[in-house]
């Protein structure tokens, strides 16, 4: 797309006649330096947090450290909760979700913060490994939605655990360290690819061309497949797998590296997951700052949202309802009737990333419904596509306490959609929670290049976020 011609209009966006500031302007030295040094934190976190399960261990750490205990432990023991209690709750090891239990009953509601941990990436197969011309290859299966031609010739890493028929688990991690090899998945060269680049963009690299190269070395005396054979014995000296140990492994392949910073200025983060870590690390932050609540605080971490939500670690699992009749359950006497009534009263903010405007592509987005680098939290009244179509759409009284909220507390925010209308779309968990009739509505942080290996988002807005669940939670 070319350079857009004549002065933006995105410099003069207006809410009700009023220029929106850019939250950097509105930053005295003390703020600005809070606003880096959580993005130091954040970058740490999206460095060595990159699966679903690394996620949740990451999590549980941060919270223990704050006093919070294993709500399974309570169960086991039938101990009551009271006002004050800080427990988390692990679906698996792959979804989380973590409670500040309120003065008020449970009935009357909850206050939740709920993201995403699972991100796009490449999952082998459960048979991956072969060889071709003595290069030996793990064979993938994309998870979520991308564009496949991001995710050749990027170092990759693996990270993800090997379930052993003994019972016990492997965890793998290759690739991360400055003396780990890489993998990658080759693309073929210019200089033949006078027929591949001819073909659209969803075809140029297809599924099944996903296909990682891991050795070119044969094992000596043997007779076929050598350099697979050598990558066997590899993986069982150093981590005790056996081929057929792939059967009931999930290991992941994501680009390889730490996020940095972006841009001379280091007003950005370059990053693999920001969709959604981004959200899920300041929900998670947000709630560990909060130290008491007049009603019952909950921050979900959920797997399983790039391929619906579904499954026993998605949204759309039973287990936080069960999760939430076990508190009921701890807190005084147990009724079905109170649980429903502690989720039909529940306020939400559903947390996924929002499209950041991109100039590159400015055909894409509509000026006055765009979010924007710097200007705050997301609230994205709805999502969906072709005429809304499966999104939640928010209330306007509850956009209202939200709007209170925000300015209240001097939180940078700004509203947008999913660009233009009818080119595309995309949903989040706020549909799952909202049959519960509770009050719920998508907020997020702005990202560019959504999906791809290395997403960017504005060091402020990840800062707002934070502000803005610290401000939902006192507030709302
Ligand atoms: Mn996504
Ligand atoms: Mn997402």
């Amino acid at each position: 797309m070319a350079q857009r011609s004549g002065s933006s209009k995105v410099t003069a966006k207006k809410i009700n006649g009023v220029p929106k500031a850019n939250a950097w302007l509105t930053y005295d030295e003390n703020k600005r330096k809070e606003v880096l040094g959580l993005s130091e934190n954040y970058k740490d976190f999206l460095s060595t947090h990159k699966t679903e399960r690394e996620c949740v261990k990451g999590a549980i750490e941060l919270a223990k450290a704050k006093g919070y205990r294993d709500l399974e432990d309570y169960i086991k023991s039938g101990t009551p909760l009271k006002a004050g209690d800080k427990v988390y709750h692990s679906n698996m090891g792959k979804a989380l979700v973590l409670y500040i239990i309120g003065e008020r009953p449970l009935e009357e509601g909850m206050k939740i913060l709920g993201a995403h941990i699972d991100s796009p990436r490449l999952d082998l197969k459960q048979v991956p490994l072969y060889e071709d011309a003595e290069q030996a290859m793990f064979d993938t299966h994309y998870y979520g939605g991308i564009k496949k031609y991001q995710w050749v010739t990027v170092p990759l890493a693996l990270h993800g655990v090997v379930a052993k028929k003994d019972g016990s688990v492997i965890e793998i991690n290759i690739g991360e360290k400055d003396d780990d090899p890489v993998f990658e998945i080759s693309d073929l060269l210019i200089h033949l690819s006078s027929k591949q680049i001819e073909k659209k963009g969803d075809k140029v690299i297809e599924g099944e061309d996903l296909n990682i190269l891991v050795g070119s070395e044969p094992l000596k005396d043997v007779d076929a497949n050598a350099v697979r054979a050598n990558i066997l014995k590899i993986l069982k000296d150093k981590y005790d797998i056996e081929d057929d140990d792939f059967l009931s492994a999930e290991i992941e392949a994501v680009p390889a590296g730490r996020a940095r910073d972006l841009g001379l200025d280091r007003s950005m983060i370059a990053g693999y997951g920001h969709d959604d870590r981004v959200c899920a690390y300041t929900s998670l932050i947000a709630m560990l700052e909060t130290e008491k609540v007049d009603r019952t605080a909950a921050c979900l971490l959920v797997d399983k949202e790039e391929i619906g939500s579904v499954g026993a670690t998605g949204m759309h699992s039973f287990f936080f309802e069960n999760s939430v009749a076990e508190l009921v359950n701890l807190t005084g006497d147990y009724s079905e009737l109170k649980v429903r009534r502690a989720l039909a009263n529940s306020h939400m903010l559903s947390s996924d990333v929002s499209a950041a405007y991109d100039a590159n592509y400015w055909e894409a987005f509509e000026d006055m419904n765009a979010a924007y680098f710097g200007k705050g939290i997301v609230y994205n009244k709805y999502t969906g596509s072709k005429g809304k179509s499966g999104s939640n759409d928010a209330n306007a009284e509850y956009m209202a306490k939200i709007r209170a909220a925000m300015d209240n507390n001097g939180v940078a925010f700004q509203t947008a959609e999913l660009g233009r209308i009818d080119i595309g779309g995309g949903g989040t968990i706020a549909y799952i929670m909202a049959k519960y009739n509770m009050q719920v509505i998508d907020a997020g942080v702005p990202v560019l290049c959504m999906h791809a290996p290395w997403e960017i988002v504005s060091k402020s807005d990840v800062y707002e976020a934070k502000q803005a669940y610290i401000a939902f939670l006192k507030e709302i």
